[in-house]
């Protein structure tokens, strides 16, 4: 079984595109798991010869009372739990949000690898701005842009080698 890569993040971070940007086919969704529709997508990719599966996370839950409910959903905990590495994207135009600090405070319980990945970083201006995410606590970021693709192979370079 190739090994899975979840991507998570809040909502407008560019995390579908990323996903669509490497993915070279859908898989099914195989199984149910009792109480639990899954919203997750998945699909395969590679990368230097190492296959793996990629899970783009989606669907927070909207109108909770709970901030934290809201924030971090279901799926995205069921996609933590099956994966054996996560990309946590943020989004360089925004800056680090409370959602971002959230999940972050998530991850960093998460004996698993992370990688932070700084999307929207079209530009140098934008590469200067990312800095910022040092701050969310996680080490080392990546800097990308999932729309023209750059510094996307530096990011996989660094994940297949955890795989
Ligand atoms: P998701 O909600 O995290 O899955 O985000 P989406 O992939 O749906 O993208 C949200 C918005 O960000 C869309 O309008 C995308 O076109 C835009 N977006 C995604 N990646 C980039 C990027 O690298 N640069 C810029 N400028 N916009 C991006
Ligand atoms: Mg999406």
């Amino acid at each position: 079984m190739s090994a899975i890569v979840a991507i998570v993040g809040r909502p407008n971070v560019g995390k579908s595109t990323f996903f669509n940007r490497l993915i070279q086919r859908r898989e099914a969704i195989v199984d149910a798991v009792s109480g639990v529709t899954r919203d997750r997508h998945y699909g395969k990719s590679d990368w230097n010869g190492k296959e793996f599966s990629l899970i783009d996370t989606g669907g927070y839950v909207v109108g909770s009372d709970d901030i934290f409910e809201q924030q971090i959903d279901k799926q995205v905990e069921l996609a933590i739990e099956e994966a054996d590495a996560l990309i946590f994207m943020v989004d360089v135009e925004t800056g680090v949000t409370g959602m971002d600090e959230d999940v972050a405070k998530l991850l960093r319980r998460v004996k698993k690898p992370v990688f932070l990945a700084v999307n929207k970083v079209d530009n140098a201006k934008r590469a200067e701005d990312a800095v910022e995410f040092y701050g969310l606590g996680l080490g080392e970021y990546y800097p990308l842009s999932s729309i023209n693709g750059s510094g996307t192979g530096e990011l996989l370079d660094a994940l297949v080698e955890v795989l």
